[in-house]
């Protein structure tokens, strides 16, 4: 029930029509009897939408493309994880100062942590974009041994040298078999559904291989892992746990990661057309 009393969460991003993030807050919101409602902003001038965040009292906001990292400069703090990662996906209201804090880097290790130890463990991390940053911090933090290899070779080298990671140029340049793999990439998103972001001969039985792809979930990469024998985690997982980092943060309260993706996955089945083609035109990055 909205009243006067409503607290007003949401998600800014460009293009984010296709966000997952309103079901899911709004959801747990609903369950736990949070007086609060969460929407989607579809920002364009990102000053103005701050200044009006700051104006209405918004109490909170989920960040994802193109703002993770441009968000910054109209913070008033950043929480020192968010720092060394360099990228901000969360914002909490706190007395009325916003605070940037990073709960994708959470969301990959508690989704990783479900199916597999990662101290000592040899991970290849695909991709040097935001999520990539916030995950090869999150191994670096578990003792992981990352190698990131990226399309573009530079990003990847100097995300590396930041994360204390190895650099790949190629894939074949890689000489022990890594014991997971995760896509980290937009490759296999759509509309690119027919990409995997590496070919299938790379891929053996006693890896455990994560999308963190989720439009659609069942990418490529992961049906091609299936495959050949790999145990798997869909994009689904880490949105899921990110959410209820981010929901902890903003209320105190945690909610249960089981509940959340089974509301996501009734929000995907609820769409009665494939996914992909509900957003046609709308976008072409990806969100959190
Ligand atoms: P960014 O735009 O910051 O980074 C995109 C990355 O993907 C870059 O490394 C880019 O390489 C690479 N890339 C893009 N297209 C291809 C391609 N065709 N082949 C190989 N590499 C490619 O995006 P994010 O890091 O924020 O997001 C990446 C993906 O992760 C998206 O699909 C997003 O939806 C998903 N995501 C999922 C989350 C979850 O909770 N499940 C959370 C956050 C993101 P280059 O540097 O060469 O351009």
């Amino acid at each position: 029930m909205i009243d006067a009393y409503t607290r007003l969460y949401g998600i800014i991003g460009n293009p984010v029509r296709h966000s997952l993030s309103p079901a899911i807050h709004n959801g747990v919101f609903e369950r736990m009897g949070v007086n609060a409602a969460y929407v989607a902003f579809e920002v364009s001038n990102l000053a103005d939408a701050m200044a009006g965040v700051r104006a209405l009292g918004v109490q909170g906001l989920s960040v994802t493309v193109p703002f993770k990292e441009e968000v910054i400069p109209f913070l008033d703090a950043l929480e020192p994880t968010a720092e060394k990662i360099g990228a901000v996906n969360t914002i909490a209201s706190e007395a009325g100062r916003l605070v940037g804090y990073n709960t994708d880097w959470f969301g990959a290790i508690e989704a990783l942590q479900e199916k597999a130890e990662l101290e000592g463990k040899m991970v290849l991390l695909l991709g040097a974009g935001g999520a990539a940053r916030a995950i090869a911090f999150g191994l670096r933090q578990k003792g992981s041994r990352v190698a990131i290899w990226n399309r573009s070779p530079e990003k990847a080298k100097v995300l590396s040298e930041e994360m204390g990671c190895l650099h790949i140029p190629q894939l074949s340049a890689i000489d022990i078999p890594p014991d997971i793999i995760i896509n980290a990439t937009s490759a296999g998103m759509w509309p690119h559904t027919s990409q995997s972001p590496l070919p299938q001969s790379y891929l053996n039985s006693k890896m455990l291989v994560m999308d963190i792809v989720y439009t659609p979930l069942n990418t490529r990469l992961i049906r091609e892992a299936e495959g050949q024998g790999c145990s798997v985690i869909d994009g689904l997982e880490m949105l899921a746990h990110q959410a209820v980092r981010q929901f902890e943060i903003w209320t105190g309260m945690k909610p249960s990661a089981t509940q959340i993706k089974e509301d996501l996955r009734r929000a995907l089945e609820s769409r009665n057309r494939p996914i992909h083609t509900q957003w046609e035109g709308r976008f072409s990055r990806g969100d959190s």
